[in-house]
Parts: structure tokens; C-alpha cells; sequence
């Protein structure tokens, strides 16, 4: 974990006036091109103060560039940033009220934790009493206090994450943005410094802007997070929304695991539209969503695996036949790898009691697809 510059409280000057909002940050048709690529492509987006707000995404969708725009380690080609109502077009890294946080550690290796943490302070000629202070406080709010003389080489890796982000909080910033900032560790203790991040960000107050292409990450500790896929923004909702309320394609298979199911749409009643699918006629309960749904003529649906109900003796209205191909056992949970003609579909029970249900490979059962878990996607 590696980190640059801060401005700490300094006011960000410029000549457009500051404007009374709860927006931490803006970006307003943002574009960034590298020669033919368009890393972002007129991304708009606001981030509540105090906020702990995630871009997610596969693997060159543009997220680390919209960090760094933000950070003012890379200027836009189009568009504006603001950052607490200020556009920062005109202000240098250094000056900019942000700390970044990166995936490697980059902690001077020749002082010892104190010292790395006071870096800073002692770089804006704070007074070694409130420098003293300082890094004392935060070394407790990371529960580092008694590494203070170690080096880094004496460290393992998830205290030294805590040192990198104890070296950017004691500059009180008003934005933390953090780019993969667990990437390099392993999964316990990721998991274990993913639910600390996340109330270290509460009892602080700041905004967090957090870059990260894992999913259960950005589920676990955001408020809200931006779905991003080839420079874009696909949608932008707190966890549960997106979860449960896919708009497209893309994010119903990004964020979790997803059956795709679509057909002509043969009629409507009221909510309620019936659709032919590979599998068969389902009712959909699309509530106010697509009031088009017949004009449409075609209908793409999702489902989640959990929503997927099995009933060796299931019939009637959502349900249909299957033959179950295969099953994998992860202890908490089942998945049912399922076959239903031509058509594969998933579907995942919690082990709730003690044993395997008696659910066997080979075995035809009926699978409910319950109206109000089909997701209607736009595309
Ligand atoms: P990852 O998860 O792999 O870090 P990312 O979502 O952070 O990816 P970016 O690093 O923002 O993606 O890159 C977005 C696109 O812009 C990619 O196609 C990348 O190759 C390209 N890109 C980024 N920086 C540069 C650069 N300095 N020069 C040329 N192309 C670049």
C-alpha cells in the first residue's frame, strides 16, 4: 500500500465559487482517452460526504484512471471534477484535499513506523507536540500503538497496510481513495481488514472512494457502488439494489451468479406478463418496471440461483422439469447444476440441516421459478 501526497485541510483555491451541497465529489461528462482507448467516457457521478462509495468492475474498465482524475494525478480530456463544490481542474495533487491509498505498501524502509506515519506532518511543519499527538491517535485507531519502533521489514503484510493507511488518515483528508488497498494480502485477513476499514471509515467520517474488481468486497462494505464495464458507468445503487435489481445484462452476471432466461412476451395482466422462455411459459411480476413489456415483443430475464426453489414433486404455474447433472457441496451451501432440455440452470440451497437433502445427481425434479425472483433486464 503506497501513499502520495496530501493536502490535509488546506482549502483547495480556485476562482469558481464553492457551492453549499453534501457532495463530496463530482465528476461531470468526465472523458479520459490514451490515444484509441477511452479509459472513461463522459462519466457522471456524485459522492455523498462521508460516503463509503466503490468503483467496481473488471480488469481495465477505468477505474484506477477516474481515482487518479480525482486524486489530480491525471487530468481529464473533457469535463469537470469537483471536489467538496470546488472544481479542481486548475489544483496540483499536492494541493488537492485527498489522500491515496495504492496496493503496494511503499513505506520508507528506513524508518520505523512512527516516523513513516509523522512523514507528512513533519513535511507541513507541524509541531512535533501535535505530531506527537497525532500519530499516536491513529496508530490506535488502526491498532498498531505498539509497533511504533519496528521497520517496515519487520512487519508482515497486513500490518503494513495498517501503517500505509495510518500514514494517510493522520492527514485528516476529506477523501480517502483507495485503490485495491487489499489486493496483496490473503483472503482471512482481507476479510478480516474489510469489516475494520469499514468501521474505521464510520467512526471517521470520511469519504471513502474505494476501487476494487471483487464483488464480495464491494457488497460487504459500501454504501452505495458504481458498476463500471469499458469506461462507463453500467449502474450506480447501493448494494441490495444491484443485487436484487440488475438493470443489464452485464451486471446481473458481474455482481454474483445469475441464470439468463429471455422470450417473447404473449401477454400482460396488470403487473403480471407471461413469457416464453427456453424453459417454458413464466409469469413475471414487473411491477411498475417496463410498461412496454408487450410492445417490446422480447423480454431477457434473471434469476438467482437461491431463488431457485426444487421440488421432486413440484407442478403448476413457474414450474418446470429438470434432471439434476451435477452437485457441488461447499459446506454452508449446495449448488444444483440442473438441465431442463437444452436450457443449464443453477440453483443453490443453504445445508440448513444436518445431512444432504435428498437431492441426488440423475434425479428429475420440478424447479419453481418464483414471478417476483425473475428480474426483467433491459437488454
Ligand atoms: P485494473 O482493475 O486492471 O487495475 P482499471 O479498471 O483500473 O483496471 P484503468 O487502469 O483505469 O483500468 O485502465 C483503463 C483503460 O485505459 C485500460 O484499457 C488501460 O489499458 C488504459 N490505460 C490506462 N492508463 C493508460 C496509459 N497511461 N496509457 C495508455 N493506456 C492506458
Amino acid at each position: 500500500m503506497q501513499v502520495t501526497k496530501n493536502s490535509g485541510t488546506d482549502a483547495a483555491a480556485t476562482s469558481e465559487p464553492k457551492k453549499a451541497d453534501s457532495s463530496a465529489i463530482e465528476l461531470e461528462s468526465v472523458t479520459r482517452r490514451f490515444g484509441q482507448v477511452e479509459a472513461l467516457s463522459c462519466v457522471s457521478l456524485c459522492i455523498n460526504r462521508g460516503e463509503f462509495f466503490s468503483l467496481l468492475g473488471p480488469s481495465g474498465c477505468g477505474k484506477t484512471t477516474l481515482l487518479r482524475i480525482v486524486a489530480g494525478l491525471d487530468l481529464p480530456d473533457e469535463g469537470a471534477v469537483r471536489i467538496g463544490g470546488v472544481n479542481v481542474h486548475d489544483v496540483p495533487a499536492h494541493r488537492r484535499p485527498v489522500n491515496t491509498v495504492f496496493q503496494s505498501y511503499a513505506l520508507f524502509p528506513h524508518l520505523v513506523v512512527f516516523d513513516n506515519i509523522a512523514f507528512g506532518l513533519r513535511m507541513k511543519k507541524v509541531s512535533s507536540s501535535a505530531i506527537a499527538e497525532r500519530v499516536k491517535r491513529v496508530m490506535a485507531v488502526v491498532e498498531i500503538a505498539s509497533l511504533a519502533d519496528r521497520k517496515p521489514s519487520q512487519l508482515s503484510g497486513g500490518q503494513k497496510q495498517r501503517v500505509a493507511l495510518a500514514r494517510a488518515i493522520v492527514n485528516e483528508p476529506q477523501v480517502l481513495l483507495l485503490d485495491e488497498p487489499l489486493g496483496a494480502l490473503d483472503l482471512k485477513l482481507r476479510k478480516q481488514l474489510q469489516v475494520e476499514l469499514h468501521q474505521l471509515q464510520r467512526r471517521l467520517g470520511i469519504t471513502f472512494v474505494y476501487v476494487t474488481h471483487d464483488q464480495d468486497e464491494a457488497l460487504t462494505m459500501s454504501d452505495r457502488i458504481a458498476i463500471m464495464n469499458h469506461g462507463r458507468i453500467e449502474q450506480l445503487g447501493a448494494p441490495e439494489e444491484l443485487y436484487e435489481r440488475p438493470r443489464r445484462r452485464f451486471v446481473a452476471q458481474f455482481l454474483g451468479s445469475c441464470n439468463l432466461l429471455g422470450g417473447a412476451v404473449k401477454s400482460r395482466d396488470g403487473s403480471v406478463v407471461s413469457v416464453q422462455t427456453g424453459v417454458g411459459v413464466l409469469k413475471v411480476d414487473l411491477g411498475a418496471q417496463m410498461p412496454d413489456a408487450v410492445q417490446r415483443g422480447y423480454l431477457a430475464l434473471a434469476i438467482r440461483p437461491e431463488k431457485v426453489v426444487l421440488d421432486p414433486a413440484g407442478a403448476g404455474i413457474n414450474c418446470v422439469r429438470a434432471r439434476i447433472e451435477a452437485t457441488v457441496y461447499s459446506g454452508a451451501e449446495t449448488q444444483y447444476l440442473l438441465r431442463c432440455g437444452e436450457h443449464p440452470l443453477k440453483a443453490c440451497l443453504m445445508n440448513a440441516t444436518a445431512g444432504r437433502p435428498g437431492l441426488r445427481v440423475g434425479q428429475e425434479v420440478g424447479v419453481y421459478l418464483p414471478p417476483d425472483g425473475l428480474i426483467p433486464l433491459e437488454d
